[in-house]
């Protein structure tokens, strides 16, 4: 999977390091042939859209690292709107926080790969994890799905239950979680029923099964082979199931990628597990870096850029620190927080886990600090003369006035904007004075992350 995507970006980014420096407009025209690239492997419009807004935005940031060739910051901007893209670096764990027996509930359509996929994961769970598995098969449609899940459960060493002749899904789900529970298992793994197509006999039946078996983690199975149909399916299943994660199978074939570079972003559903293979050990945990690190065959390059970044954010840690330890936050130092907050995602979060830093924290959080308004409050800022920024106490109002139509905003968001930081660099100032050099290292710390 990816062969051609790879391609396609290892020789752009051939091409790029080739040239010493980069004009904004070899940038443009590179993040350009990404999105060609991206769309040719396909990725759903509307996500390569948001992709390339935000590329172009970190493209176009301040945060220029002198340290990083401009290519390899090329490089880094594509992983991380692919990590982006994919849910975040972190994989997602499988969710087992029931009450025994926790309940995984598999839908997908036929040949999707679902009963293979129930017995790769409940192999890795008897295996790996030392749980007590057990398997229902509730395809009542078709008794040779059911016989095929009795033998992959023998295959890798799980229980089975039995199979009743005449009993209904739902009537199985019943039976299936009384056994589970009066037999001590930990896990019990529910294969539902597929069909060639949506219908929405199958719909009602998986969602009635799923109000029965209260599952824990409600896959959708997909066959990544199948690009945006893929997607498609697991919309319609989304719409009427309360699924928790994807499992896209065939990650071994020669899919160009589409639907598992789309499939996050579109239905907002993190992909848990990839299918790698016919085997039953043929499961992998899905993880970003490894898909975006196969993708672009970058790694060391990422690598690199992400030091850098992280002694620049560091040595402006300590700057700051120092600052704010002397009662100097002039409005840079704000400017300059906002835009490390809308990176990380927000402050108000990271601060909640601080002690000490509850006044700060309220103080964050009446800035009300969404995209939109972080956006707004830099505009402010950057409208400002450097003089200005320095010593906010010159900004009469007159001064206001230019500013905010500079900024195109009202001159009461100026104001709003002024007392805040009036009270932030206040709250510093105090927080230094009496919490010494403890708060001062929390403070490098928050600034830091
Ligand atoms: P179901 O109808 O959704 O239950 O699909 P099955 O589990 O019966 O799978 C259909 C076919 O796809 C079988 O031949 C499987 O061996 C194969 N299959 C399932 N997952 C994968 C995978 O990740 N990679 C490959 N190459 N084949 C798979």
């Amino acid at each position: 999977m990816f062969d051609s995507l790879n391609e396609r970006l290892s020789g752009l980014f051939d091409r790029l390091s080739g040239r010493g420096v980069l004009s904004e407009k070899d940038v443009d025209e590179a993040l350009r042939e990404v999105r060609v690239a991206l769309l040719e492997a396909d990725v759903a419009l509307p996500v390569v859209r948001q992709f390339m807004t935000k590329a172009k935005e970190l493209a176009t940031g301040e945060e220029i690292i002198k340290a990083v060739k401009p290519a390899d910051q090329v490089v880094k901007i594509v992983y991380d709107g692919l990590i982006d893209m994919l849910g975040g670096e972190e994989p997602e764990p499988l969710n087992l926080n029931a009450v025994p027996p926790a309940v995984i509930m598999m839908a997908g359509l036929q040949g999707s790969g679902k009963t293979t996929t129930s017995a790769k994961l409940a192999l890795r769970l008897s295996k790996f994890d030392r749980k007590k598995v057990m398997m229902a098969s509730l395809d009542t449609r078709r008794p040779a799905a059911m016989e095929q899940l009795k033998l992959l459960a023998e295959q890798v060493g799980v229980d089975f239950l039995p199979i009743v002749a005449g009993q209904s899904a739902t009537d199985i789900a019943r039976r299936a979680l009384q056994a589970a529970k009066i037999q001590g298992f930990d896990v019990l793994i529910l294969d539902t029923a597929g069909r060639t197509t949506l219908d929405e006999a199958l719909m009602s039946e998986a969602a009635e099964i799923a109000r029965i078996a209260n599952p824990i983690e409600t896959f959708l199975v997909a066959d990544s082979l199948t690009g945006q149909d893929a997607v498609r399916t697991a919309t319609a299943f989304h719409e009427r199931l309360p699924l928790t994660g994807l499992i896209l199978t065939r990650a071994d074939g020669d899919a160009r990628g589409g639907a598992m570079l789309s499939m996050r972003a579109v239905t907002g559903l993190p992909i848990k597990f990839l299918g790698a293979g016919e085997k039953v050990e043929a499961l992998d945990v899905f993880d970003a870096r490894r898909v975006a690190g196969r993708i672009l065959g970058q790694g060391d390059i990422v690598a690199l850029v992400e030091k850098a970044a992280q002694e620049l954010d560091q040595a402006k840690a300590t700057a700051m620190a120092k600052k704010m330890a002397k009662g100097q936050f002039d409005l840079d130092d704000l400017a300059e927080q906002l835009r490390q907050m809308k990176r990380m995602g927000g402050m108000s979060g990271i601060m909640g886990l601080l002690p000490g830093v509850q006044k700060a924290k309220k103080q964050i959080d009446e800035l009300n600090i969404s995209d939109k308004t972080f956006d707004r409050q830099v505009a402010i800022i950057t409208s400002m003369t450097k003089m200005e920024r320095k010593k906010p106490d010159v900004l009469n109002a007159s001064r206001k006035r230019r500013i905010a139509a500079g900024a195109g905003v009202e001159v009461m968001e100026i104001n709003r904007l002024l007392k805040q930081h009036r009270q932030m660099a206040d709250t510093f100032k105090a927080m230094s004075r009496s919490n010494g050099r403890g708060a001062m290292g929390q403070m490098a710390k928050m600034f830091g992350m």
